[in-house]
C-alpha cells in the first residue's frame, strides 16, 4: 500500500478517510459507521474529521466507530480559527477528546488561519502534546507564505491539509514541492470533487477503461483518488458513506497512471502556469 510518512518518522496509508458531513443522518449513521470499519478492516489508518463538521456530529459518530480498534486509528481532528486562543485550543482538545470517546489525538490541525497570532495556537499544540493529549499538529488551508511564517516558528508542523483534486491543481505551481521540502505531509480533501462533475468527465471515464483494479474495472474516482496519490508526500481523504464506496476507494491504491494517462488528464484538467491564491471549500 502506498504511503506516506510524516516528518516525526511515523508512516501511514496514503489513503485516509473523510467525515465531512457524517453523523448528520439517522437514516445513515449505521452505513457510515460500517463504511469507517470496513476502511480500517482493509488496512487503512487515517480518519479526518473536525469539531466544525455537523458541531461535534462526526466527531461522536467516529468515536462510536473506532471505540474497540482505537489503537488501529491514526486520528486526526480539528480546532477552529475562533477556538485557536492558548485557552481556547486546550478547551477545545478537550471537547473533541470527549465526543471521540479518546484519551488522545494523533494529529490536531487548526481548521485554517483567523486572527489568533500563530505563536500562541502553536504553544497550545506544543503544551497538549507535553501533556499527551495530542500526539502531533498541523494545519489546514495554509499557503506557501502561511507556511513559511509556521517553519519560522517550528520545526514540528506535521501536515498541511488542503483542496487538491483534478479540478483544483492550483497547490502544484508551489505549495506541494514547499510542503515537500519541509517534510510537512500535504492531506489532499476533497479529492473526489465532493462527488460532483468531477466524477462525469469523459477524460476520467477514458481512462478509466484502460485499468483493472482486484474489484474490478476501474471507475472515474478511482483514476481520481490514483492521480492525487501519484505524488510523493500527498495523502488523500475521500469521504465514502457506504462500504462500497470505501472499497472501491480501496482498489485504488492499486493503480499506476501511465504517461499517457496523464497527459489526457492534463489536457482536460490544465495544470497551473502561474500563482494563484489557494482555493478552499
Ligand atoms: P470528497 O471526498 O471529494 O467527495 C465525497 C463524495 O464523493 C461523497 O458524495 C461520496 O458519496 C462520494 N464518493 C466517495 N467515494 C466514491 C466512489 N468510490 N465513487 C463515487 N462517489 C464516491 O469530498 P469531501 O467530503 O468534501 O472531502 C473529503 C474529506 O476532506 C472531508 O470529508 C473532510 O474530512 C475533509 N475536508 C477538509 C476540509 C478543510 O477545510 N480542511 C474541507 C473539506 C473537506 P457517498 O457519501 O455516497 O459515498
Amino acid at each position: 500500500m502506498k504511503t506516506v510518512t510524516l516528518r516525526n518518522g511515523t508512516t501511514v496509508p496514503a489513503l485516509g478517510m473523510g467525515t465531512w458531513n457524517v453523523g448528520d443522518s439517522a437514516d445513515r449513521r449505521a452505513l457510515e459507521i460500517e463504511s469507517l470499519r470496513t476502511g480500517l478492516e482493509a488496512g487503512l489508518r487515517v480518519i479526518d474529521t473536525a469539531e466544525m463538521y455537523g458541531n461535534g456530529r462526526s466527531e461522536k459518530l467516529v468515536g462510536e466507530a473506532i471505540a474497540d480498534v482505537r489503537d488501529d486509528v491514526y486520528l486526526v481532528s480539528k480546532v477552529l480559527p475562533s477556538n485557536a486562543s492558548y485557552d481556547g485550543v486546550r478547551r477545545a482538545c478537550r471537547r473533541s477528546l470527549d465526543r471521540l470517546d479518546t484519551d488522545w489525538l494523533d494529529m490536531y490541525l487548526l481548521h485554517w488561519r483567523g486572527g489568533t497570532p500563530l505563536e500562541e495556537t502553536i504553544r497550545a499544540f506544543e503544551d497538549l502534546q507535553t501533556d499527551g493529549l495530542i500526539r502531533g499538529w498541523g494545519v489546514s488551508n495554509f499557503d506557501v507564505d502561511d507556511m513559511e511564517e509556521i517553519e519560522v516558528l517550528s520545526g514540528a508542523c506535521q501536515v498541511n491539509q488542503v483542496l487538491y483534486s483534478l479540478e483544483h491543481r492550483g497547490t502544484e505551481f508551489d505549495l506541494l514541492d514547499h510542503d515537500l521540502s519541509t517534510g510537512t505531509v500535504t492531506m489532499a480533501y476533497s479529492p473526489l470533487g465532493q462527488g460532483g462533475d468531477l466524477l462525469q468527465h469523459p477524460a476520467l471515464a477514458e481512462i478509466a477503461g484502460r485499468h483493472e483494479t482486484s474489484a474490478g474495472p476501474a471507475d472515474p474516482a478511482q483514476i481520481a483518488l490514483a492521480w492525487v496519490m501519484r505524488r510523493e508526500n500527498v495523502m488523500a481523504i475521500p469521504k465514502a458513506g457506504s462500504p462500497k464506496h470505501l472499497l472501491s476507494n480501496v482498489a485504488s491504491l492499486e493503480i499506476s497512471l501511465t504517461e499517457e494517462d496523464l497527459k489526457v488528464l492534463d489536457h482536460a484538467f490544465p495544470p497551473p502556469q502561474r500563482k494563484v491564491s489557494l482555493a478552499m471549500i
